[in-house]
């Protein structure tokens, strides 16, 4: 069965994880060799440390954020916006926090793990972009600690976020998940209501995960030339 090609379809969901961006060098962090290996997010990827040390976590965030700085888009990103600027029904929903799809000219993606390159101030409930590296400041001008706006472990998701993921995938035509583990939820069973609501499926990734089956088309690679594959 050869990939459906994009220009069949017209409301386009792009579902994207870590396999996308580890082409572009982002360290992943699940999996071997993965950032949750070397660091325990108990003590900086949650609320709780946060409130315990916010220096420690600036640390680390401020680290995560200097290495993402340091790489760029690859022609996977490039394509996505690519695809985007031709097609206005298309969505891209990431569970990535790195910015690339927005650097590689991606539009109002739908951000389902928050930003590395966004903070927040729980005081004053404001959010900003901040694309600083070093951050310029860890706190806020109300003098609060500045929080990243990435949903940690044990955070909620935004309901807004959902509700706006939810819409595109009810309507989508195809969707299309890209180097997603599929073990992290809620996130990882939202394509299903694309696939219920009758979307063409696809999946790419480099092996199989615990949601492959859900998936018609099944693309195992690299995700930039699966995609270009597609085009
Ligand atoms: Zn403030």
């Amino acid at each position: 069965m050869s990939p459906p090609k994009f220009a069949d379809f017209s409301r386009i969901v792009f579902f994207t994880g870590a396999g996308l961006s580890s082409e572009s060098g982002i360290p992943t962090y699940r999996g071997s060799g993965g950032i949750w290996k070397e660091y325990n997010y108990e003590d900086y990827a949650c609320q709780r440390a946060f409130e315990r040390d916010p220096e420690k976590v600036w640390d680390f965030h401020d680290k995560r954020r200097a290495a993402v700085a340091a790489c760029e888009p690859n022609d996977g990103h490039r394509l996505i916006a690519v695809i985007q600027r031709a097609k206005p029904g298309t969505t891209i929903i990431t569970q990535n926090i790195d910015g690339l799809h927005a650097r590689a000219g991606g539009v109002d993606v739908i951000e389902l793990h928050g930003s590395l390159w966004r903070v927040r101030c729980d005081r004053e409930r404001t959010i900003r972009d901040d694309t600083s590296v070093p951050m310029a400041s860890r706190k806020c001008t109300c003098g609060a600690y500045l929080r990243p706006d990435i949903v940690w472990f044990e955070d909620a998701l935004s309901v807004d976020n959902l509700r706006r993921a939810e819409r595109a995938l009810e309507r989508a035509d195809l969707i299309v998940s890209i180097g997603t583990s599929g073990v992290v939820y809620p996130a990882a069973d939202l394509p299903r209501i694309a696939v219920q609501a009758g979307a063409v499926s696809v999946e790419i990734n480099l092996e199989d995960t615990p949601v492959s089956n859900l998936y018609q088309h099944r693309l195992r690679g690299k995700a930039s030339d699966l995609l270009k594959s597609m085009a």
